[in-house]
């Protein structure tokens, strides 16, 4: 029976659909200074990570029964791939897995953003009992996401989920991408099934005039440099919002915070941002914004199907 270790842990459906399979799943947490020992030891075929273990040129040279190293979520920062697959072992992430839980957090921010809910959530339990004629008063000229512009800058995997989503909720949506050429996307309706809807296609300053919402769905951009920086912003539509959960440094912050204090923005919400996991006073005291602790990729859906689109990798890499 192949041994997996599931270091940083696994889903209890990959867990299942490994066993079921007829390998051996352990989820014991080796503390990173006994791993190679406890590999070699016990003889695992495959390891598994999440962010927290990490799997080095050391531990690939020391441990040759190994030949899978699977890392549930995206970024692979804390293995050596190139080392890796140099070496002849196959290394998995699972990218697709929690772009629906980005898609919905986007979706909750902006129906947030459109009802104020980020500040009424603030001022209700200290002002709600005395000052709520003053409140409702404050909070009533909300807007409706129906008939909006959402603008998606970057069309990938969650750009994507985030369109169907907007699309989903009335929404009109733009995307701007240099790269991919998607031109539609396929909705599944439930009770009805798949439907296609077409993706209208613009470049950066057509999707910043037109925009009543902006969301950035882009990797860290190789240069380092900010996707949204001042110029950006002076384009956008008076008035708009925007979200990033894409990651720190893609929106410029301090350009943002002029933004939103001059009123060109309306509000912005964050999930991630530059020195995460100190973001700055500033902005975690901004009243317009409306923050998450980089919770775009954490719900239990997300974990599930990490687990078991590992389990069909590591199936798939032993069994052939
Ligand atoms: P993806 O690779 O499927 O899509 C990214 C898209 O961005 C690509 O189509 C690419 O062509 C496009 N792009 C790159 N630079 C661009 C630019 N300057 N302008 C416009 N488009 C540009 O990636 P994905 O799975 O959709 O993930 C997108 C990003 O979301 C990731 O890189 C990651 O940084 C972030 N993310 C955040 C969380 C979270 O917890 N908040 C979770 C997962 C991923």
């Amino acid at each position: 029976m192949k041994k997996i270790l599931a270091n940083d842990g696994i889903s209890a459906a990959g867990k299942k659909k490994l066993q079921e399979n007829g390998f051996e799943v352990v989820t014991e947490n080796v503390p990173q200074e006994n791993l190679i020992e406890v590999i070699n030891e016990v003889g695992y075929e495959a390891l598994l990570v999440r962010s927290a273990t990490t799997a080095r040129k050391e531990l690939i040279d020391a441990c040759p029964k190994l030949s899978f190293i699977g890392r549930g979520g995206v970024g692979m920062d804390n293995i050596d791939v190139a080392y890796a697959r140099e070496k002849g072992l196959t290394v998995a992430n699972t990218p697709a897995a929690s772009s629906d839980s980005v898609a919905e957090l986007v979706m909750g921010q902006l129906y947030t953003m459109a009802r104020f809910l980020q500040d009424a959530n603030r001022h209700m339990p200290t002002e709600g009992a005395t000052q709520f004629g003053a409140l409702k008063k404050k909070y009533a000229k909300g807007i409706e996401l129906g008939g909006k512009t959402l603008g998606v800058i970057g069309i990938g995997r969650i750009g994507q989920a985030t369109a169907k989503l907007a699309i989903g909720a009335g929404m009109r949506v733009i995307a701007y991408d240099p790269i991919s050429d998607i031109k539609e996307i396929e909705l599944h309706i439930h009770g009805l099934g798949k439907v296609k809807a077409p993706i209208e296609r613009t470049d950066l300053k057509g999707l910043l005039a037109e925009s009543d919402f902006i969301t950035l769905h882009v990797p860290k951009q190789a240069d380092g440099s900010a996707v949204i920086g001042e110029d950006e912003l002076k384009l956008m539509k008076k008035g708009a919002s925007l979200v990033n959960a894409a990651r720190g440094g893609v929106v410029n912050e301090e350009s943002l915070l002029k933004a939103l204090d001059s009123g060109q923005l309306s509000y912005a919400a964050l999930d991630v941002f530059d020195n995460e996991p100190t973001p700055s006073k500033d902005i975690l005291s901004h009243p317009k914004l409306s923050l998450t602790p980089h919770i775009g990729a954490a719900t239990l859906e997300a974990q599930d199907r990490i687990g078991v689109e590992l389990a069909d990798q590591i199936i798939a890499h032993f069994g052939s």
